[in-house]
């Protein structure tokens, strides 16, 4: 298998000679398996070296699939410059997360409309199909692919290719669930001790692998300010690697203010940490041009999930029960997630909550965890303690984010924890997410 990566920059392509090294193209990285299959992680604005190395390329028709962790413009700006597209008889596959708004077809031609571009989208004389996904294990061509939704705020996938033997993880754009990364009292470097389920759940996806591809936009030192934008600092990274048994990270998603300089100072700061976590965990600064040759070093330990089915949520209404002693925090959660259409009820206590649920059971609870009277935590208590509402998923939203907090929400049985301050985007993905993953394809269609 060879990976090679075209565009290494996050947020905004920044040509020039102070990122000459590692490239100031936007996301792109392309896959070829053994077997020939083409895949392409993402399309900024690095596609364009790519789009021309494919039509140089003598093997033709183009076959190409194209993986998009999502679709903000640093990950799709070089789509219309895709020149494969362009020919007919050329097939490209595109595949993304369901949206929470729109499919990804209708996206991806919202950046071709004719104010923007002289092409539209399906003017494309090749043939273009679109896939929409959610979490769980996909085929494409030979390859067996496994998605999992990141923390961004927009709905972002994950992939995690296992084919040659090999294992490729892209883990672009992310940020970590919680401040705290172990739990306190826990042997740090496993996954076990790591606190936020979340951040559980992303180490586990690239347990064992031989690349993993990751955001680290930031320094630990830059990231208070950044926080909720959707992005990784270099540590945590290397710390949550080293605890997957990962064998070699290519930090990417480089920011568009760190010259080449800083970029370097950040791969060799990164480097002493790996040293230090003791795993022999190989880490580097992705460049453009950079290509790698990967080989089985060890028996594939193909990604195994646990979670329940994870069916499309697309043309489903879900009801929403929002609790929050808090009047304007409570009105801005409402009016966020009705503007994704869901249809939303509100309590502003713990016990008109448990009323309200016990009348009609919504299918996503969003709980504060300090309210006057009966807070969150007993709130969840109660619900885990009856049988019916043992699964009902609890998303709780709170200013408390330290460490014991944190441990006491998962020990009441919430589903997620997200701290404040939290953005709108990134709270309604963390909400979209937990209905997926509650939806099993048995459970019955709302009308
Ligand atoms: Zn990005
Ligand atoms: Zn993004």
């Amino acid at each position: 298998m060879k990976v090679r990566f075209w565009g290494t920059r996050g947020s905004i392509a920044t040509p020039g000679p102070g990122t000459n090294h590692f490239g100031g193209n936007t996301s792109c990285v392309e896959l070829t398996t053994d077997s020939g299959d083409v895949l392409i992680f993402d399309c900024g604005t690095g596609a364009l070296g790519l789009a021309a190395k494919l039509m140089s390329r003598d093997k033709k028709p183009i076959a190409a699939s194209i993986l998009l962790g999502h679709t903000h413009w640093d990950h799709i700006q070089g789509f219309p410059f895709f020149t494969p597209a362009f020919v007919a008889g050329n097939v490209v596959d595109i595949y993304g997360p369901e949206g929470s708004r729109g499919c990804l077809h209708g996206v991806l031609a919202g950046q071709m409309e004719f104010t923007y571009f002289p092409v539209e989208l399906d003017q494309l004389p090749a043939e273009i199909n679109y896939h929409d996904l959610t979490e769980g294990i996909h085929t494409i061509g030979s390859t067996r692919v496994a998605t999992q939704f990141l923390n961004h705020p927009a709905m972002t996938l994950g992939y995690r290719i296992e084919a040659d033997g090999v294992v490729v993880v892209y883990l672009v754009d992310h940020e970590p669930f919680s401040d705290d990364l172990w739990r306190a009292g826990a042997e740090p470097g496993r996954i076990e001790s790591i606190l936020h389920a979340g951040d559980r759940r992303h180490a586990d996806f690239m347990a064992n692998a031989d690349l993993v591809i990751h955001d680290a936009q930031y320094t630990p030192d830059e990231y208070g300010p950044k926080k909720t934008w959707g992005h990784s600092t270099y540590d945590y990274v290397v710390q949550m690697a080293s605890a997957a048994g990962v064998r070699r990270v290519a930090l990417t998603h480089h920011d568009p203010g760190h010259d080449d300089q800083f970029v370097s100072d950040i791969e060799r700061r990164a480097r002493t940490l790996a040293l230090q976590c003791g795993t022999g965990l190989d880490v580097f600064c992705a460049y453009e041009g950079c290509e790698l040759s990967l080989e089985p070093e060890a028996a594939l330990q193909p990604f195994v999930t646990t979670a329940p089915f994870q069916a499309s949520v697309a043309d489903r209404s879900f009801r929403i029960l929002v609790v929050d002693d808090q009047p304007d925090t409570l009105a801005l959660i409402v009016r966020a997630l009705e503007d994704e259409a869901y249809t939303v009820s509100k309590a502003t206590s713990g016990a008109e909550a448990l009323r309200m649920i016990a009348a009609q059971l919504p299918d996503l609870v969003v709980l504060d965890y300090k309210m006057s009277g009966m807070d969150g935590l007993t709130v969840t208590k109660a619900l885990r303690a009856d049988p019916a509402t043992l699964s009902l998923p609890v998303l709780m939203l709170t200013a408390m984010t330290d460490e014991p907090s944190t441990r006491a929400g998962f020990a009441a049985g919430v589903t997620d924890y997200v701290t404040k301050p939290f953005s709108v985007p990134q709270l309604t993905a963390r909400v979209r997410a937990s209905l997926t993953r509650t939806q099993r394809p048995e459970a019955p269609t709302r009308p």
